[in-house]
């Protein structure tokens, strides 16, 4: 097993440092796609430790002649696909002393593509390197995870995909507020925000009218609306619930949506902190179907608890 910071030592140390086949697994399959990207640039570079040179710059783009891209169209890795990347493998470097082949996505390889490529995964010759991703390993032919070297590519913490949503050109706070949901591929992000901030403040009201004046209908019909939402929003109520149980003991440092820290401190005023932290339990605990109003119900009974039960002795 090795580390993505030592591998990219490998790949700027000399021949032959760097696995001729190696495999990456983690919990992200757009971050080992980058991951993969970035070390076969590393490979290809030949102005260490540039990341800027022309060689790099075609590497990112795609459009470098030593490096080949193999991935699904559909559903599947086609055979024809793997083929064409036995030939590149097997084909001279046109410049430099490296060709650099990548597979994203190989649990995505059909038994028969997957096959094709084993004699050359185990003898991939000194000029050549392999680099698949799979974050689902274990459905990988056994016969190729044995050949590869293997790599576990952590997923970003909050901090980092909070500095990589900055460095997208979002302001701080919609930068941190991204950093909770959005996956690092996402193709339009600012409206998702904004579908997502609307729900939140949405969420915040109904449970502060509710709780404040021990009305259960706001509950019901956020209930409702949690019943058919995509799975994100349950997750957020979850987390708002977890935030106020925290604002309620400690820091509001210490939150997660420290966007809306206000309204969170409010909830976190109505209800003790353990009434709050056994909701956002239960909540967090939500059934993913949301067919059969089986979420719907879910909500419904621990917000009305909520609503019932563990009031402060500033509510009573
Ligand atoms: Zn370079």
């Amino acid at each position: 097993m090795t580390t993505p910071a030592l591998l990219e030592r490998l790949a700027g140390g000399p021949q032959g440092s760097f696995p001729g086949a190696l495999l990456l697994t983690g919990p992200s399959e757009s971050r080992l796609e980058a991951e993969a990207r970035r070390l076969a640039a590393l490979l290809l570079c030949s102005e260490h430790p540039s990341d800027s040179c022309d060689s790099c710059r075609r590497a990112a783009s795609g459009a470098h002649p030593d490096l080949f891209v193999a991935e699904a169209e559909g559903v599947q890795i086609r055979v024809e696909r793997v083929r064409q990347a036995l030939e590149f493998a097997a084909g001279r470097p046109y410049e430099g002393s490296r060709r650099v082949a990548l597979v994203l996505g190989a649990e995505r390889l059909g038994v028969e593509g997957g096959n094709a490529l084993l004699k050359s995964l185990e003898e991939p010759g000194s000029h050549l390197h392999w680099i698949l991703t799979a974050a689902r390993p274990e459905s990988l032919l056994s016969t190729i995870r044995s050949r590869c070297a293997v790599a576990i590519v952590p997923a970003l913490t909050r901090a980092e995909r909070t500095a990589l949503w900055k460095s997208r050109g979002f302001e701080d706070d919609e930068a941190a507020d991204l950093a909770l949901f959005a996956p690092e591929t996402e193709a339009a992000p600012a409206e998702l925000l904004a579908d997502y901030r609307e729900f939140r403040e949405r969420a915040l009201l109904a449970l502060d009218t509710a709780l404040s004046g021990n009305r259960p209908a706001p509950l019901l019909m956020l209930a409702e609306d949690l019943g058919r939402a995509e799975p994100r929003y349950p997750a957020l109520v979850a987390e708002l619930l977890a935030d106020a149980a925290v604002a309620s003991s400690a820091s509001a440092e210490h939150i997660r949506h420290r966007t809306a820290a206000g309204a969170v401190g409010a909830l976190a005023s109505r209800r003790s902190g353990e009434a709050l932290s056994k909701a956002a339990v239960s909540a967090a605990d939500s059934p993913p179907d949301s067919r059969r109003g089986n979420r719907r119900l879910h909500f419904e009974a621990l917000l009305l608890d909520l609503l019932v039960g563990g009031l402060t002795p500033a509510a009573h």
